[in-house]
């Protein structure tokens, strides 16, 4: 399984290479192919608003009804670590590769 290039339109990136490219707004990584740099789509932004608010409601949820400081404190780790993870995994799977914003002219 391999994504393409939005330069050459070769499939050259593997799903790790893929979400390693970052977001939409960030520089991206280069084409092993053709060496032009690509990102993730707007799709991995959508994705990373809509899981950013779910996850702060539930850190604020679980803040406010907390009674054990050290237990509350580790669910709220998790659910943050919960959060990059899923993100990694979206950009690994779902989207298409584009060109980063900052070199387009
Ligand atoms: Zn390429």
């Amino acid at each position: 399984m391999k994504f393409e290039c939005p330069h050459c339109h070769e499939k050259t990136f593997s799903p790790l290479q893929k979400a390693l490219c970052g977001s939409y707004r960030g520089m991206g990584k280069p084409c092993p192919k053709c060496g032009k740099r690509a990102t993730n789509g707007m799709t991995g932004i959508y994705f990373q608003s809509a899981t950013s608010v779910i996850m702060i409601v539930a850190i604020v949820a679980i803040y406010l009804k907390a009674t054990e400081k050290v237990q509350s404190s580790i669910i709220i780790a998790c659910i943050i670590a919960g959060y990059f993870v899923l993100n990694f995994l979206f950009n690994m799977f779902f989207g298409k590769l584009v060109e980063p914003i900052r070199l387009m002219k």
